[in-house]
Formats: C-alpha cells, structure tokens, sequence
C-alpha cells in the first residue's frame, strides 16, 4: 500500500528524532512491502525565522493532503520572548485545531526492561503499568476567550475554559470506544465541586456512558486524580479528561514509566487522518548532540501505522523491536542505568532499524 506522510521536524532535537523514525519508517515499508512517502515541511520556531510566521498556511496545506503527519517538536529559549500568538507552541495549537484533531491519545507503559527507571516503589508497579490518557485537545481553556484589562487593583489578565456538549460527547466517546478493546474501565477527570464547565462535563460523560453499558465508570476530582496516579497508577485503565488537566497529568504519567524520552502520542480527529509526535519538547538542553532518545518518536510512528493506517501487525513489529532493544542493554542518556550500554540518538535508530 501507499500512503504519504507529512513530517514536521520543528526545532531543538525535532530534526534529530524524526530522522530516525523515518529511517524505521522505510524499514517496515521494506519488509512488509508499503511505500511511505514523506514531504518535510516547516512548523515552529524554524518557521519564524525562515518565513516569519510559526505556521504557514502551505503547511497546513501539505498537511491536510497527506495521510497523516509526523511531528518533532517546536520551540526554543530563541523564541521565548515573543508574544503569545507569535510563538513556534502556536503552530502546535494550529494544527490541531486546523486539522480538527481533537482527541489525544497518550498511552503511558512501563516497559519490563525500564521498570529500574519508574520512580515509583517497584511494589506498587509490579507486574507492568499500562494506562492511557485521553484528552481533549480543541477545546476548553486553550482555546477560550483569553486578554487584559482593569480590574480593581490595576492590570489584570483572564482565560476562559468552556466546553459544548457536542464537544464532551465526541471525546467521551473515543475514551469509551478505547476502554472496549482494553480493560473496559473509564475514569473520568474534573474538577465538577468548583467548575460549571467541569458540571456540564460529568453530566455529559454520564449521558455517553449509558451508550455502553461494559465499560464501568467513575469521576475522580483532578486533585484526587493527580495523588492516585503517584499512589497507585496500576487502578486506571482509561483516563479521560480535559485540554489543560490532561496537559498536566500525562505528564505525571509519563514521569511514572521512567522517561518522558519513550512516550509517544496520537492526535485523532473523525476518520483515520491523525498526527503522530512523542510528548516531550524540543529539549534544547541536548538539541544536535546526538543524544536524544527517539523512541518516543518512532513509538509514534508505530501509533500511525495502528491508527492512521490500520496496519497493526506493522505497528507490533515496530514496538517489538524496540522492546528487543531495550532487553539487548542498549539506552539513551535519560533512560541509562548502571551495566547498560550508553549511545546516541543515530545508534538507537540503527538498533531499532536492525531489529524491525
Ligand atoms: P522538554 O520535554 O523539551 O524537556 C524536558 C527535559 O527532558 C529536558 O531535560 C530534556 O533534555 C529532556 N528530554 C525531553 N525529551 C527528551 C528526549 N527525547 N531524549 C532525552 N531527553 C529528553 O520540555 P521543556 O524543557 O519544558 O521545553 C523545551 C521547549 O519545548 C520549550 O520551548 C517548550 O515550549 C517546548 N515544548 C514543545 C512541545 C511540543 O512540541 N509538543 C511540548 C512541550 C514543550
């Protein structure tokens, strides 16, 4: 089969993992006979500076022509100082919402060969860790009304965070479309004791949920949702939540499984176009040295191959091999631990490329 792909390097190490995953991406295209046809393009900081906006419109434009779409990461301490809408993070905002992509599918997995690097105690990670945080990624306060003006005391600055119900149900129902292939349980996460819109999301939730009666559901506050996932991750199968709770706590959970340098990501809209990044940064602190981890990366290509392009025995191969890797000692700077062999990024793409 052929199909194209849309690749947005972005800044710091972007370009660096997205070589690697590419390099995977012909492999598995080889072995199992696909053509993978990839059309870089420009999103972030590399964009301001070379055509003065974070997200060209022939951007967008390559992007909604392809399959699917690859992303590193955007941003950097260059950019840091422009003003909000003028940032290489608004490219990141405009994709999703230019490509309608409004669920975030973040699986956060212990693999065995890490489990030394989960911060947690082992006992309360024995046996694996395998949960998956859905967030809404269009909506709520990221996207609403947001300025400045006079208050009583002088300047003052507010965001708006406000859902529709069409826009609950439709991300309510991919978490419980998810929960049916995995362990049939949902928690939902808000802040319902404080928040309207939190009010509305639960009801909403609660409403969907009745359209599948397998899947058991439960509500926790993000507070409480913030202590359990530290206290005892392995209760959680399907995490469903808001634009910026979710933010925040699939980063718990990645912090959980040991390196935020192996997690990947899926951005899905309606039907199978959907956009592929890992969800750490561009980590400028390492960026061209050759020292990133890119399986975050080329795990994300693995969840295009699943998703975008329904080809699951391509995507277990690319998750096998990296598996096969790590249980070969091999690891990247954030993930190494004593007795295992240290390389860079270009050797942990060639590990992985041999192993497919
Ligand atoms: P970060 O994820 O870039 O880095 C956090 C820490 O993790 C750093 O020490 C970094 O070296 C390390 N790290 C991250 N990815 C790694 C990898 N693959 N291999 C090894 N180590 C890795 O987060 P940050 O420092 O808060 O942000 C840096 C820049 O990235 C900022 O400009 C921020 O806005 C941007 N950012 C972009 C995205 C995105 O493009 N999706 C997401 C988050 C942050």
């Amino acid at each position: 089969m052929n199909f194209t792909i849309a690749t947005i390097p972005g800044d710091g190490i972007g370009p660096d993992i997205i070589e690697q995953t590419v390099l995977v991406l012909d492999k598995i295209g080889e072995k199992f006979g696909h053509t993978f046809t990839f059309t870089e393009t420009l999103a972030g900081g590399i964009a301001i500076d070379q055509v003065g906006e974070p997200l060209p419109q022939k951007t967008l434009d390559i992007c909604k022509k392809s399959d699917a779409v690859l992303l590193g990461a955007v941003g950097g301490p260059k950019w840091d100082d422009f003003p909000g809408d003028q940032r290489p993070e608004k490219a990141l905002l405009g994709l999703r919402e230019g490509l309608n992509l409004f669920a975030n599918l973040r699986p956060a997995l212990l693999y065995e060969p890490l489990k030394d690097a989960c911060t947690l105690r082992p006992d309360l990670v024995e046996g694996g860790l395998d949960l998956m945080v859905v967030r809404e990624l269009t909506g709520g306060i990221y996207f609403g009304e947001r300025g400045r003006r006079q208050g009583k005391y002088g300047e003052e600055a507010y965001d708006t965070e406000a859902y529709s119900k069409e826009e609950i149900e439709r991300i309510a129902q991919v978490a419980f479309d998810i929960a049916m292939k995995r362990d049939k349980r949902v928690t939902s996460i808000d802040k319902a004791n404080i928040l309207e819109s939190s009010r509305l999301w639960r009801a909403v939730v609660e409403e969907v949920a009745k359209e599948y009666p397998e899947v058991e559901l439960n509500h926790l506050y993000v507070d409480n949702a913030s202590m359990q996932l530290v206290r005892n991750p392995k209760q959680f199968d399907v995490l469903l939540t808001t634009n910026m709770f979710g933010d925040i706590l699939s980063d718990e959970a990645s912090m959980i499984t040991g390196s935020i340098g192996m997690l990947p990501s899926a951005s899905l809209g309606k039907g199978s176009f959907g956009m592929y990044e890992p969800i750490h940064g561009s980590a400028p602190d390492i960026a061209g040295q050759d020292k990133a981890n890119p399986l975050a990366t080329i795990l994300s290509g693995a969840m295009m191959l699943r998703y975008s392009f329904q080809l699951e025995k391509e995507a277990k191969t690319i998750e096998n091999a990296v598996i096969e890797v790590l249980k070969q000692g091999y690891r990247t700077g954030d993930i190494m631990s004593a007795g295992m062999k240290q390389v860079g990024t270009k050797k942990m793409g060639q590990l992985v490329v041999e192993n497919v």
